[in-house]
């Protein structure tokens, strides 16, 4: 199928489109069922992302004989100018207004004069294409170390995971015979029992399920909890259960972490491949466990979705972060191995894995990896700080997510990732609201 000039992806760009040629199909030695391809790309004829022919490497034009076309600069620093060609084409006539924009008119496709932006629609480049693109939002290994990845340290079998300054002072790791816990929900601090079991009491535990936010004008503002409305540490909790939970991992679980694996071959299909995933967990007799893995490819399509049963004891569901319940967990078909097995047939060290602190979710998957782009690192606050998803969602793609009321229940690891994709192509479309720490 082709486009002609002045139809969509480039509606309003006159310039002569040049015809490309379709994507061989990957074969479905990895098992995809339906592999759903992105839409097919086209470029104009002038493309204003190519600053500098770097190097010559195959690539989908039938327009550049002997596939001649120059690749999209790889770099290691990188630098916004970039993304704005020096000898901009002319620029046509037909604009949007920034009212259009701002009112929510789609702003994929649109060219604004002033600024002299123009937009390529990543979104509709094939993966081969887009992978240059995400290469510079990776994180460095210096950035993985200091934000709480497991690593493995040169020569050792035994993962590491540094301290942060969100872990500073707790404990993380646990000794086999340590008794003593702290609640993550209550933060009280509590024992088990001599033989190793939880104390269940009624009502033992009283916390707030959300966090806080500022209500009201500089000089009156309260602090309140999202949850209940009451204000900051008036009341103990608005929630009760009857066990504490604690986040700790145990160190022994250390040495059960897997790298993921090493590309079979330098054709490896695996290994130019971008995933967005989100984990959600419950809460064990033997801390955090993995319960639901979920990976989109970078078109949204659900690749992965997997239930896991986790091999100890569940003490609470966590329902209202994971939108599991004990029936879901109960019925649950995959076990750790078989979610690695599943994984590693669509993930290698090479494919980039995009996640909102994804230090969490690979470190209940036992993984470590190091190619990753973390939204939580790549968007930051103004004082340098986290923002969640869906805060971030809300801010830059204005859309709600993990609801935003008191009745939603749970987050849902398939918004969650998707999210994750819609963020990236944010970066893409606005560097300069990229944070690159390099
Ligand atoms: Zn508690
Ligand atoms: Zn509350």
């Amino acid at each position: 199928m082709y486009y002609s000039p002045g139809s969509p992806p480039y509606g309003n760009y006159n310039h002569p489109m040049v015809t490309v040629a379709a994507p061989q199909p990957l074969t479905p030695e990895y098992g995809y069922a339906s592999y759903h391809y992105a839409p097919q790309y086209q470029e104009p004829a002038f493309m204003p992302y190519y600053v500098s022919p770097v190097q010559s490497v195959p690539y989908y034009s039938t327009a550049y004989p002997n596939n001649s076309y120059p690749s999209p600069p790889i770099q290691t620093s990188y630098s916004p100018q970039y993304m704005y060609q020096q000898n901009s084409p002319p620029i046509p006539q037909q604009t949007v207004s920034h009212d259009k924009i701002l009112s929510g008119a789609p702003k994929e496709n649109c060219l604004v004069a002033k600024g002299r932006k123009v937009h390529v629609d990543h979104r509709t480049m094939t993966m081969e294409q887009l992978q240059p693109f995400l290469i510079p939002f990776k994180m460095t290994n210096a950035e993985l170390e200091t934000n709480a990845y497991p690593m493995f340290r040169e020569g050792s079998r035994t993962a590491s995971i540094a301290e942060t300054t969100y872990t500073l002072n707790k404990k993380m790791f646990l000794d086999d015979f340590d008794m003593k816990r702290t609640c993550s929900r209550c933060q009280k601090e509590f024992k088990l029992r001599p033989d190793g079991t939880m104390v269940r009491e009624k009502d033992i535990c009283r916390y707030h399920h959300r966090g806080t936010n500022r209500n009201g004008k500089r000089d009156t503002f309260q602090k309140r909890y999202t949850c209940c409305n009451e204000e900051y540490n008036s009341t103990p909790g608005c929630k009760f259960s009857d066990v504490h939970v604690f986040d700790q991992l145990f160190k022994k679980e250390l040495a059960t972490f897997y790298a993921t694996p090493r590309p079979t071959s330098a054709n490896d299909p695996r290994s130019n491949k971008a995933y967005a995933l989100d984990c959600e967990m419950v809460y064990t007799v033997a801390g955090p466990a993995l319960a639901r893995l979920t990976m989109v490819d970078m078109y949204k399509n659900m690749v992965l979705d997997l239930f896991i049963k986790p091999p100890t004891e569940v003490l609470d569901p966590n329902t209202e972060f994971s939108g599991l319940t004990m029936e879901t967990i109960n019925n649950a078909k995959d076990t750790m191995a078989s979610c690695h097995q599943k994984l590693f047939k669509f993930v290698n060290s090479e494919t980039i894995l995009i996640g909102h602190s994804l230090e969490s979710d690979l470190k209940a998957m036992r993984i470590v990896h190091t190619n990753v782009i973390d939204t939580a690192i790549l968007f930051r606050s103004s004082g340098d700080f986290k923002v969640a998803l869906k805060n971030l969602s809300a801010k830059l793609l204005h859309k709600n997510i993990q609801g935003d009321n008191e009745d939603a229940v749970g987050h849902d690891s398939l918004e969650d990732a998707g999210t994750c994709v819609d963020l990236i192509f944010y970066g893409l479309k606005n560097p300069e609201s990229v944070v690159i720490r390099k």
